[in-house]
């Protein structure tokens, strides 16, 4: 056995003496084969950065499957190895894992271009099956940036963009809060080079006499702790991560040193009722800022995240940050979702179920445009949330920012749309309060009741949105129409678009992304593609027009028809048709709707690929309930 192979064996017995070791020996052999020969930027053998990326899953307690599947991940992509031979070898659940991650390289983020909410979705879809695909991903990714020194500029910018964008908050909302940290100060270091080197600077400048603080504020709690025979595990302190200083400095606008003067320690104990002593001793020995202590004990973050947090003044004039916490919601905070393999078995480990149910709630894409899906994936990534209450005491999570409306949508959409009155903590509330993590929301509502276009100003979740606006009936177009439909095939437009009387390579501009019967105008590019802009697209300005051709849709009109719908005006029927008519295999492609005092005039565009299933339209409408008239042009 090579001493890097009994090096892992040794690492991976001190947490779990059941693990398959033939079956690690034989994943790391067979790797190693396969990428005899390859080299990594570095001039290394390409087989470290597999054998690298084992190590820190290792190091996060990983089971034998994701060690096996992260010393092959790089295997399928880079020889002649199909997932076939590796199934045969290795099991279905190995191989499953490692064409997740070969999967998952393949549609990631090619380009900066390629932050689509399609990419992203189909990551997300590739992936959820096992949630140790993401784990594998990450580390390959925290191994890639510690190594990327070695890459171009540009090609060091947008990863390390990337790795901002999408994988520390990933990391964050996995709970996984030192891989975030080394994520973002490893990003930072590229994106940002100037302020890290000035960062390193004066970190380096001010190290000392902030150690020396340290070591007295340390030394007092650990004092008070013992005067009152409460026994601890730890009394540390935390070295901050640059780019959390540096984010700082940009959100609360202040120096280096006014956020670097801030001390934080984190008191570590046995159980629950003594992280509560703990706090109540060291208001006994500094005072605590009012409004700053924050419990995320008795409600815990989203992302699993548990522990007390309260700032004092200490006797240098300065802020003291205090964590206190259990040994288990420190591994929760320093593993995240990886803290899982901790407690496999466990009555703990149902709940880590529960923490990843954000994942399925994005997947819940369904009901949403791309655009909007992406949107929905930031603010679900970047915005800190808040968990407040129904009367009956169910938690609701809710991003930082939401309102009532927010809830009540949150809650369920008849809520929402019936909405007349609110009662934060049993006091009557403007719709537009903010709410604050642990308020008691009541929502009053009456039938008679319709939402107001007002609300479309305030409200935080993109749910709040799109049902507020389905249910005013505004314009929906293609792009908005799928906030309310399953369509489940993008209508690929190219079809219908002919240039010179043919069909040419098209490429439909990304800027101004012309939809079906858009007004259009086409430019022949250097390679000869011809690239398909709408008319009103800015950037058309800036290009050459002698290199503009003509095209035009070119549509079959006996696949297109119009269908006219008169309805009453009833919360929730322009879903229900649109449902209806995908349902019998119709593709809509555009939808118009008109408010006309108490009826509704829906135009609908529809295309078949059978015309007898357009004939049968108009009676399938005829069955829907307040659907008034159907004329199908
Ligand atoms: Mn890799």
């Amino acid at each position: 056995m090579d001493s890097e192979l009994r090096e892992l064996m040794d690492a991976i017995k001190e947490y779990d003496l059941k693990a398959d070791f033939s079956l690690i020996e034989k994943a790391y052999h067979f790797a190693k084969k396969a990428h005899s020969g390859q080299k990594r930027l570095s001039g290394k053998d390409y087989f470290v950065h597999p054998v690298e990326v084992a190590k820190i899953l290792i190091e996060w307690r990983a089971d034998t499957a994701s060690i096996c599947a992260a010393l092959l991940h790089d295997v399928v992509e880079d020889s002649k190895i199909d997932i076939k031979i590796m199934e045969k070898e290795f099991g279905k659940e190995i191989a499953q894992i490692v064409e997740g991650e070969t999967k998952l390289r393949k549609i990631v983020f090619q380009s900066r271009d390629d932050y689509t909410a399609e990419n992203i979705r189909k990551v997300l879809l590739a992936t959820t099956k096992d949630i140790r695909v993401i784990l594998i991903k990450l580390a390959d990714r925290l191994h890639n940036m510690r190594t990327l020194k070695y890459f171009n500029k540009d090609k060091q910018k947008r990863i390390s963009r990337e790795t901002i964008d999408i994988y520390a908050p990933l990391a964050h909302k996995l709970g996984m809060y030192s891989l975030k940290g080394e994520l973002e100060d490893l990003s930072l270091r590229y994106l940002e080079s100037k302020v890290y080197q000035d960062l390193k600077k004066k970190i380096k400048e001010k190290r000392k006499s902030r150690e020396v603080k340290a070591k007295i504020l340390m030394g007092m709690i650990r004092e008070k702790l013992k005067e009152n025979n409460l026994e601890f595990i730890e009394v540390s302190g935390r070295a901050k991560y640059f780019y959390s200083i540096y984010k700082k400095m940009l959100r609360e606008k202040k120096t280096f040193d006014e956020i670097y003067d801030l001390i934080a320690v984190r008191v570590i104990v046995k159980t629950i009722p003594e992280c509560y002593k703990v706090l109540a001793l060291i208001h006994q020995i500094w005072k605590p800022i009012p409004g700053r202590l924050k419990d995320y004990i008795a409600v815990p973050k989203s992302n699993g995240y548990q522990s007390l947090h309260t700032d004092v003044v200490s006797q240098f004039g300065s802020i003291l940050e205090v964590q206190i916490r259990t040994l288990e919601m420190h591994y929760i905070a320093k593993y995240g979702v990886a803290a899982h393999w901790r407690y496999k078995g466990t009555e703990r480990d149902k709940k880590f179920d529960k923490r990843i149910s954000w994942l399925e709630q994005i997947l819940d894409w369904k009901k949403k445009a791309p655009s909007e899906f992406l949107e929905s994936l930031k603010v679900d990534l970047f915005q800190d949330e808040i968990v407040v209450f129904t009367p009956k005491g169910d938690p609701i999570i809710l991003p930082d920012g939401s309102t009532p409306i927010d809830f009540a949508y949150e809650v369920h959409t008849g809520v929402g749309d019936h909405c007349v009155k609110a009662e934060v903590n049993n006091k009557l509330v403007s719709f537009d309060t903010r709410l604050k993590s642990g308020d008691i929301v009541k929502i009053i509502t009456s039938n008679s009741a319709r939402p107001s276009r007002n609300w479309l100003s305030f409200v935080k979740t993109n749910k709040a949105k799109t049902k507020i606006r389905s249910a005013l009936g505004v314009e929906i177009d293609l792009k908005d129409q799928k906030e309310t439909t399953d369509l489940s095939e993008e209508i690929d437009i190219k079809k219908y678009i002919t240039y010179e009387g043919k069909k040419a390579p098209l490429k439909i501009s990304r800027c101004c992304n012309p939809k079906f019967q858009d007004n259009i105008i086409a430019f022949k590019t250097k390679d000869k593609t011809i690239t398909i802009h709408k008319t009103e697209c800015p950037n058309i300005h800036s290009l050459d027009p002698s290199k503009r051709v003509n095209v035009k849709w070119s549509v079959p009109d006996k696949d297109i028809k119009e269908v006219i719908i008169y309805t009453e005006d009833k919360i929730g029927l322009i879903e229900n048709i649109l449902d209806t008519l995908i349902k019998s295999k119709l593709n809509v492609l555009s939808i118009n709707v008109k408010d006309q005092k108490q009826k509704i005039q829906l135009t609908l565009k529809i295309k078949a690929e059978d015309l007898t299933l357009i004939e049968n339209t108009e009676n399938i409408l005829k069955k829907i309930k307040f659907v008034k008239t159907v004329k199908i042009k």
